[in-house]
């Protein structure tokens, strides 16, 4: 668990008066003081732009405090695009990294200078059949195949993935853009999910920072920007450490002097395009305990269910639950935490050690903040949860309301089907 939930009971019950569970809370201050020491360990370099991943937790009021404190966004689809236009990010503070993108999506992204992250070498034909013509910044995605050893199982091999350009294609690419007349450059890689291990981080800028030079040499282009991606991991189990940022970028910082600096490409702008640190451990699944079961197992059944977090049931994700009011008592029962799904996976928790649980009380699920909420959709019929952000001043606001059953149902042509034989 990498973050302490900033409410104790009587000031959750008192939030669960005016707003009930099962909803998320979010911890402005925290967010804010985990993204300065970001961008306080990547002070070190000439430039360095975080680009959020909109799809960790897509609601602009969590982007408009990330945009103030310096924050570009990173997106993969026109809804996002939108998102950060709303909450006033915009230019090439927004990065449009996406894969088997529909033409009206480019289009979109180009018309709002936003910078363009290339999946393919076939998509340079492709925005100029559809533009008219090259932005004037473009950047690819670089697949390093086995030439990245080390990968966890989230995001696999990158000779299996499906995104991005081989080496050979790269440079082939850099080369056909120049010579397009397109004037500025960035690279980008993206191969970790998830990641805690530092010099994992480390060895990636490595290896893109030898390709930057390899591709002044082989087709003249000067890379301006290397983009790191995101997959920077949280401390999900309470064995786990969290990533040390000064340490990553003073690795990172390492490999700049040593292979950048005199290969004459200093200055080069770091960016990132993470997700999952920077709100991931300031986000929580806030529920109640309504069923208690007793059969082969014990059963805590909640008023929630992986319809609003589907980690736990999807790839079996660690969450630490705690119960409020109860954090320092004794963990002498062993539950299952589970959903109202119909699939025996939406379980928050299997064989956990907790506390006794009882009905009505309220169970916390930690480390939500980022692929939580966002994940969410509506199997079953299961309307999704609303969001709370806790102010710096303590106070609540609700930025995002619960779904409704007019939400669910607004798709359907419910007067339509009265007639329908
Ligand atoms: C998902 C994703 C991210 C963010 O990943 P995190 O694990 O949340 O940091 C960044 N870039 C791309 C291209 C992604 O697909």
């Amino acid at each position: 668990m990498s973050s302490n939930f900033p409410l104790n009971k009587s000031q959750l019950d008192n939030l669960i008066k005016d707003f009930p569970t099962p909803f998320y809370l979010y911890d402005e201050k925290a967010i804010r003081e985990n993204m300065r020491k970001f961008t306080k360990a990547f002070s070190i370099f000439p430039k360095f732009v975080e680009h959020y991943a909109v799809k960790a937790c897509p609601n602009p009021y969590i982007l408009k405090i990330l945009a103030e404190e310096g924050c570009g966004t990173d997106c993969s689809s026109l809804p996002e695009l939108m998102l950060s236009e709303i909450s006033d990010i915009k230019g090439d503070l927004v990065l449009f990294t996406s894969n088997e993108t529909p033409a009206a999506e480019y289009k979109y992204a180009y018309e709002r200078g936003n910078l363009i992250n290339l999946d393919d070498i076939t998509h340079i034909d492709y925005l100029k059949k559809h533009l008219g013509k090259l932005p004037e910044k473009i950047c690819f995605r670089y697949n390093p195949g086995k030439d990245k050893q080390g990968c966890n199982s989230i995001i696999g091999k990158p000779e299996e993935a499906k995104y991005g350009l081989t080496r050979e294609q790269i440079i082939q690419a850099y080369k056909i853009c120049k010579d397009e007349g397109v004037k500025h450059f960035g690279l980008h890689t993206m191969v970790a999910s998830n990641e805690l291990n530092p010099d994992f981080f480390v060895d990636t800028a490595k290896l893109v920072f030898e390709l930057a030079v390899e591709i002044k040499e082989k087709s003249g282009v000067r890379i301006e920007f290397v983009d790191l991606g995101g997959g920077l991991g949280i401390p999900y189990k309470p064995d786990q450490v969290a990533v040390d940022y000064d340490y990553v970028a003073k690795g990172i910082r390492a490999e700049y002097d040593r292979v950048l600096v005199p290969a004459g490409l200093d200055p080069m702008e770091i960016h990132w395009e993470c997700g999952r640190p920077i709100t991931g451990p300031y986000g929580w699944l806030i529920t109640t305990a309504i069923h208690e079961k007793h059969t082969y197992k014990e059963y805590i059944g909640t008023d929630s269910c992986m319809a609003d977090l589907m980690r736990p049931g999807m790839y079996g994700a660690y969450h630490e639950v705690t119960v409020s009011g109860k954090e320092n008592a004794a963990k002498d029962h062993t539950y299952d935490v589970v959903g109202s799904l119909c699939e025996n996976c939406d379980k928050f928790a299997v064989d956990r050690k907790l506390p006794k649980i009882d009905i009505g009380d309220h169970i916390i699920i930690h480390d939500a903040g980022a692929h939580g909420r966002a994940m969410g959709f509506n199997y079953n019929g299961k309307l999704r949860c609303g969001e709370i952000l806790m102010r710096e001043d303590g106070s609540f606001k609700e930025i995002r309301r619960r779904e409704t059953i007019d939400d669910l149902f607004a798709t359907l042509d419910l007067d339509g089907v009265k007639n329908f034989k």
